[in-house]
């Protein structure tokens, strides 16, 4: 009997994510087709006569050492340089990166001229981002762009990793303990503004703020022993038990270990959703395929749906201890550790290739069809 599905059919049924050959899933993934803000320019469309423009005390240096330059600036001053004149105009937009951004990272330049961010960061650190496929924080694969550092990170890592948490600058002053008197943000430190113009509310990393403090405070014993003194400034006693979490938090990802040593960790991390739900995307982070430089194509980014229903029939108690233990057989079948493990599967992004060799053994997957492995026979993607 022939097979209802194609390829292409099946592949939307188990998956969700960024297919470059597919325009509809692209389009509901990547802000590509945004406004443009005033401060991105056009594509450079035209050829510009600028043999009578200038570039002032620059007019004398090569292209290449202008692009040198042009490596040092943050795409804000680039913009403002090739507004100068008819000859800065060229040469930024003959700049490599440049051209590279404007026509593959031009979601991530509009979230980060909305939230303010775009004069932090040099274009290049967001071109690397973009030609890079690893998360700066495990070194898997990772399918995010998180706006306030402009690295590449996973969504397990922007979960389980508080150095990639991002709080309102108001509690990270309670938190750590910075008065009024203290310049904060001090100048350079990245924050992300969120809401109108007249009233933005401002968010710097949470391990940002801590380092501050430490300069400041000279250890986090300190920061307790003022917070004691003080009495406790918390509104609630889960907000006092996240401040304590933060100020004691290895900033790295956290193992499965320390997740099973830290108490309240589910609180905790429900505590950090409600704290960040007025981040733009997801969590200050957008999707963000990663560009190859060898060929100039998108990478795809698939994630499993099979895997994303699992999380939920875990937590209602519907996954059999038997289940659990064969799908991950190094884990206990119940605690912490294990709904994480569920997260990252949940969570993990990959090309079509990888995505195929997954879903012909994704217990979730089978649940939904259990003639997943005769179908894909059929169509030849199984062997
Ligand atoms: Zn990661
Ligand atoms: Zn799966």
């Amino acid at each position: 009997m022939k097979s209802k599905w194609t390829a292409e059919s099946l592949l939307s049924h188990l998956s969700y994510g960024y297919y470059t050959q597919d325009q509809e899933t692209v389009a509901v993934s990547i802000r590509n087709s945004v406004e443009q803000p005033s401060l991105l320019p056009r594509e450079q469309d035209s050829e510009y006569d600028t043999s009578t423009s200038s570039l002032g005390s620059l007019d004398h240096l090569s292209l290449e050492l202008l692009h040198l330059i042009c490596e040092k600036l943050d795409v804000q001053s680039l913009v403002r340089l090739s507004q100068t004149s008819l000859r800065a105009r060229a040469v930024v937009g003959s700049f490599p990166v440049y051209q590279v951004l404007l026509k593959h990272a031009r979601a991530a330049l509009t979230n980060l001229a909305d939230t303010r961010l775009l004069s932090f960061h040099p274009a290049t650190t967001i071109y690397s981002a973009l030609v890079s496929s690893e998360c700066i924080s495990c070194k898997k694969s990772g399918a995010f762009f998180f706006l306030l550092t402009c690295r590449r990170v996973c969504f397990q890592c922007l979960r389980i990793n508080p150095a990639l948490w991002v709080i309102p600058v108001k509690f990270a002053r309670k938190c750590f303990k910075l008065d009024d008197s203290l310049t904060f943000p001090p100048p350079g430190m990245p924050v992300m503004y969120i809401g109108s113009r007249q009233r933005p509310v401002g968010f710097v990393s949470a391990k940002c703020a801590r380092q501050f403090s430490l300069s400041v405070h000279g250890s986090m014993e300190e920061v307790h022993r003022l917070q004691a003194a003080d009495g406790m400034h918390a509104s609630t006693l889960m907000e006092g038990y996240f401040m304590q979490f933060l100020r004691d938090a290895p900033l790295q990802p956290f193992t499965p270990v320390m997740l099973s040593s830290t108490g309240w960790w589910e609180e905790i991390s429900e505590f950090y959703v409600v704290l960040a739900q007025d981040l733009p995307a997801n969590r200050g982070c957008l999707v963000f395929p990663p560009w190859s430089v060898a060929d100039g194509t998108v990478a795809d980014g698939l994630w499993c749906r099979g895997c994303s229903r699992m999380v939920p029939l875990y937590r209602h108690g519907k996954l059999s201890y038997a289940v659990l233990s064969n799908i991950m057989p190094d884990l206990p079948p119940d605690g912490i550790e294990t709904v994480e493990a569920l997260y990252e599967r949940a969570s993990c992004a990959r090309s079509k290739e990888q995505f195929w060799k997954h879903v012909a053994t994704c217990w979730g997957t089978r649940e939904d069809m259990p003639d997943i492995e005769q179908v894909m026979r059929q169509l030849h993607l199984y062997e």
